[in-house]
C-alpha cells in the first residue's frame, strides 16, 4: 500500500506523525479525501472531523480551523485543536454547545455572535465525532 507522510499539528501539540494511506479533510466546500500523489495545493480547513488511515486502520478525530497543505509525499495539517474521538469528554462538549447556543440567541454583540458561532462549530465537531463513535460500537 502506497503511503504518504503526513503531519496533523494542533496549537498546543504534534498530533499525530507518521506514514498513512488516506486522509479526509474537513475542507470549507465539503470533504475532501487525499491519497498518495495528490496535486500539490493548500485548502482551508474548518471545524469538523479528520479521519486518517494508518496500516488498514481508520482513525477518527474532531479539529478544529486551520489549513492543510498538500505536496504529493507530504500532507501538513495545521489546525485551532486536534482530538481522537475516544479523548472526547461528551458532556463537556454539549455544555459548551449550549453556552455557545444561549450566546448567539442573546445577541450582544457582533463579536461575541462571531466568537459564540466558532465555540457552537468546535463543540458540534467534537459532537459529530463522538456520536459517530457511539453508532460504530
Ligand atoms: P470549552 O468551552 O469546553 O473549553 P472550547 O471549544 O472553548 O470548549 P478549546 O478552546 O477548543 O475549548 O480547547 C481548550 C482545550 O480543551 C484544548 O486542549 C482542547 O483539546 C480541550 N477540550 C475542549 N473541549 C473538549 C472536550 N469536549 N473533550 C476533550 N477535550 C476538550
Amino acid at each position: 500500500m502506497s503511503t504518504f507522510k503526513l503531519e496533523i499539528v494542533a496549537t498546543d501539540k504534534i498530533f499525530f506523525s507518521g506514514d498513512a494511506e488516506f486522509v479526509t479533510l474537513p475542507a470549507l466546500d465539503g470533504e475532501m479525501g487525499i491519497m498518495p500523489e495528490h496535486d500539490t495545493m493548500v485548502v482551508a480547513v474548518k471545524a469538523g472531523e479528520l479521519r486518517y488511515t494508518v496500516n488498514g486502520t481508520v482513525n477518527d478525530c474532531a479539529v478544529g480551523d486551520g489549513f492543510a497543505e498538500i505536496l504529493g509525499d507530504r500532507v501538513t495539517v495545521i489546525c485551532d485543536f486536534a482530538e481522537h474521538d475516544f479523548d472526547i469528554d461528551v458532556m463537556r462538549a454539549e455544555s459548551a454547545k449550549e453556552r455557545a447556543e444561549e450566546r448567539i440567541k442573546a445577541k450582544r454583540s457582533q463579536i461575541e455572535y462571531v466568537h459564540s458561532q466558532a465555540a457552537l462549530a468546535r463543540a458540534m465537531a467534537r459532537l459529530k465525532v463522538t456520536s459517530k463513535m457511539k453508532q460504530n460500537r
